[in-house]
C-alpha cells in the first residue's frame, strides 16, 4: 500500500502518519524530518538548507529527490508525509512509475492551524510532537518515551506560518487534480476533530 497524506501546515500529517504506518506497518516517510535530520546533523545538505527551512520556504528539487529516492523505490508499503508538495514534485514521484492508492486529503481551517502551530512541541530526535493543549506530554515539556527535553520547531512563527500557508494554497488545487486526472482514489477528511477520532475516520476508509 502507498498512502499520500496531504493537508496545510499544522493540519495533523505527521500525527496521523505516525497512526498510520504502526497500524497498517508502513514505512513512514517524512521529507521534513528527513531534513531536520540533516540541520541536525550539520551534514553539506543540513548547512545548505537550514535558513530555508527556519524561514518556510521550499527547498530544492534536487536535494528533495535525492533524499527520497532511495525510500520510495525499495519501500512496497509506505506513507509519504510533505511530498509532493508541488505539481512538480507529483510529476516527478509520478516517473518513478509506482502506484499510489489513496491520497489522504486533511482539511482544516487556518485559524485551527494557527492554534495547533502555537502550542506545538516536538522531540528532535524522534520528532514525535506534541501540543501544549491538545495532545499534551506525560510530564510537562519532556518527551514521553526518553524524557528528553521538547523544543519549538523553527519553522512554527507567525512569519514562517504565512509563507509556509501560502506556498500549501500556491499548490494545492494543481496536485489534487493531478491525482484526480490519473483517477488516484483522494480521501477528504475534516481534521478538526480530535486526533483519534480522526484516525478512527481514516482507518475505516483504509481497511
Ligand atoms: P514539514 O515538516 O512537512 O512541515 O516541512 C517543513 C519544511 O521542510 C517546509 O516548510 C520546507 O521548508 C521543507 N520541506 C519539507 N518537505 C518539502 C518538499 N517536499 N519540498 C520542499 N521543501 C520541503
Amino acid at each position: 500500500m502507498k498512502i499520500i497524506i496531504y493537508g496545510p501546515p499544522g493540519s495533523g500529517k505527521g500525527t496521523q502518519a505516525n497512526l498510520i504506518s504502526n497500524y497498517f506497518n508502513l514505512k513512514n516517510l517524512s521529507s521534513g524530518n528527513l531534513l531536520r535530520n540533516e540541520i541536525t546533523k550539520r551534514s553539506e545538505i543540513g548547512i545548505k538548507i537550514k535558513n530555508l527551512q527556519k524561514n518556510g520556504l521550499l527547498i530544492p528539487n534536487i536535494i528533495i529527490y535525492t533524499l527520497i529516492k532511495y525510500y520510495i523505490k525499495n519501500n512496497k508499503n509506505i506513507i509519504l508525509d510533505g511530498f509532493p508538495r508541488t505539481l512538480k514534485q507529483a510529476i516527478f514521484l509520478s516517473s518513478l512509475d509506482i502506484n499510489i492508492d489513496y491520497i489522504i486529503n486533511l482539511k482544516i481551517k487556518n485559524s485551527t492551524i494557527l492554534k495547533r502551530i502555537k502550542y506545538r512541541l516536538i522531540h528532535p530526535t524522534s520528532h514525535k510532537t506534541y501540543n501544549i493543549i491538545y495532545n499534551p506530554a506525560m510530564i510537562k515539556d519532556k518527551d514521553d518515551n526518553t524524557g528528553d527535553k521538547l523544543n519549538n520547531r523553527d519553522d512554527d512563527n507567525l512569519i514562517a506560518i504565512k509563507i509556509r500557508l501560502n506556498e500549501y494554497y500556491k499548490n494545492n488545487i494543481n496536485i489534487l487534480n493531478w491525482y484526480k486526472k490519473y483517477k488516484n482514489t483522494v480521501i477528504n477528511i475534516n481534521s478538526e476533530n480530535k486526533i483519534k477520532n480522526i484516525f478512527k475516520k481514516i482507518k475505516k476508509t483504509l481497511i
